[in-house]
Parts: structure tokens; sequence; C-alpha cells
């Protein structure tokens, strides 16, 4: 879909610009999005444009909550329906999760062009348009959610989430999947697991773990969840980030 050729260096990141460009286009991704992306590449580009090691550990640990979890949900913006619409479906298939569409900006018209996205990519329910519970503590279109959706989800999984609103969903007592580049963001910050690794990569890689646990007992993926150190996993990525550390 693009004419970038796959030898090009930084072929993964011109990919990926041209999937927010043509968001936008469609209607799917915000203009903030594109900001949103900008500040993410910079972090991917210091981090090495790849999975590191504590990284790949919290996307284990992720899927094993995912897989845990009594109502997983999992939370899609404009940015997020871009770049891995096909992934996010597939993920949800493999962990047996409801999608919800969530916008920082929520017009329903980019509601509609979402949903209407993923169906594309093979969802066969997208919630987020009943929008009929709120999350405490945000303002009126912030805090729409839909009641039998992120409302009573024991587990979500929120990517390039705003920070007020990760926050609010934890004050809520939910457990919170952040994926984000910036190891220091309020969502980060407040995450119970933090996926400090860009999206494009990390949910084809939360899914594989997922796949490979689909058979563990509860005990294993308990165990899974407990080894797994929040802590240091947004230090292992700043480390890197500074210092070029491998971790
Ligand atoms: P805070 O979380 O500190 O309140 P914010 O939510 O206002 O900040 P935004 O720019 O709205 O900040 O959030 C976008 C976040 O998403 C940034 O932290 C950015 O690093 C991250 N991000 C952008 N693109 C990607 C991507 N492709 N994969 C993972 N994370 C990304
Ligand atoms: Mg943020």
């Amino acid at each position: 879909d693009v004419d970038v050729p796959e030898s090009h260096p930084r072929y993964e990141s011109l990919l990926t610009r041209h999937r927010i460009e043509e968001g936008v286009e469609k209607g799917i991704t915000s203009r903030q999005g594109l900001i949103a992306q900008g500040r993410g590449e910079a972090f991917d580009y210091l981090l090495g444009e790849e999975t590191i090691p504590s990284a790949d550990r919290a996307e284990r640990a992720a899927a094993a909550q995912l897989l845990l979890a009594e109502k997983p949900v999992l939370s899609v913006n404009g940015n997020v329906a871009a770049l891995v619409p096909k992934e996010i479906v597939e993920l949800a298939e493999a962990v047996d999760a409801d999608i919800e569409v969530n916008l920082f900006n929520r017009t329903e018209q980019r509601m509609e062009a979402i949903a209407t996205h993923l169906r594309e990519h093979g969802a066969d329910e997208v919630k987020g348009l009943a929008a009929d519970a709120r999350i405490p503590g945000l303002d009126h279109e912030r805090a729409k959610v839909d009641a039998d959706g992120i409302r009573a989800a024991d587990v979500v999984l929120v990517p390039l989430e705003d920070g007020d609103r990760a926050a609010a969903l934890a004050e809520m007592g939910k457990t919170e999947i952040v994926i984000d580049l910036n190891p220091r963001s309020r969502s980060t910050e407040v995450a119970a697991v933090p996926v400090v690794d860009n999206i494009i990569r990390a949910v084809p890689n939360i899914t594989r773990h997922a796949r490979e646990l689909a058979d563990a007992t509860p005990e294993t993926l308990t165990e899974q969840i407990e080894h797994f150190d929040p802590d240091e996993a947004r230090r292992d990525a700043e480390h890197r980030i500074r210092d070029g550390d491998l971790a």
C-alpha cells in the first residue's frame, strides 16, 4: 500500500507514518494523533526500534492478565485503529476479549468510521457507540464508555491512552495494561503492566504469548503475572533510552 522499498533502513517507521496519514485521510485518526505519533517515534528511535527484553516480559504478563481476566476489553483509539486494526482483532480472538472504541476527542463520525474500519478487518462486534456509562472523575465527553464494555471490565488494554483517563481507570480498580513508548508518561506510570514498545510490535507479540499460554493453568498464569515487576520494566526502558543499556 505504500512505495517504500523494504530494504530502506527506516522501512517500518515510514510504513507506520503512512498508515497514520491514511488514517487521517479516512477520518479515523485525529490531527492530534499525528503529534502523538511523532512523540512515539522519537522514543522508539532511542529504544533502537526493537522490543527490548523487559518489554517482551511485559507483553507476556499482559497476555497472562488478559487470559486470566473474567471480562477483558481492548480499547481502541484513532491511532490504534490506523496502525493495527487486524492485529487488534486477532488479539481479541486469542484472549476472548471485547473491543471498544474510546476516543479522547470523541465525535460520532469518527466513532462510526473506526467501528466500520475494525469490522472491515474482521471484528464482529465493536463496542463504544452505546456510551451508556461513565468513568468517574472525568469531564463528560472523555468519561463516556459502554456499561457492558470498559465500565464492566476487570482487565483493560489501553494503548496510547491519555494520562488522565489512564489514571481514572486505575482509580476504578481496573487492571490496566498500557502500551506507550514513553516510560515516563502518566499512563505508563499508573499501569499494572506497562508495555514500553511500539504498538506495531507489541500487539502481535502479546497475541503470540497468549497463544503459547492458551492451555496454561490459572496457577501458571498467576505465576507469570507475579514474576513481572512493573517498576523494573519502567526502569529498564528508561535506562535503555538514557544509556543505551540492554535491559
Ligand atoms: P501523558 O500520558 O503524560 O498525560 P499525553 O497522554 O498527553 O501524556 P499524548 O501525546 O497524548 O500524551 O500520548 C501519546 C503517547 O503515545 C505518547 O506517550 C507516545 O509516546 C505514545 N505513542 C505514540 N505512538 C505510539 C506507538 N506507535 N506505539 C506506542 N506508543 C506510542
Ligand atoms: Mg500519555
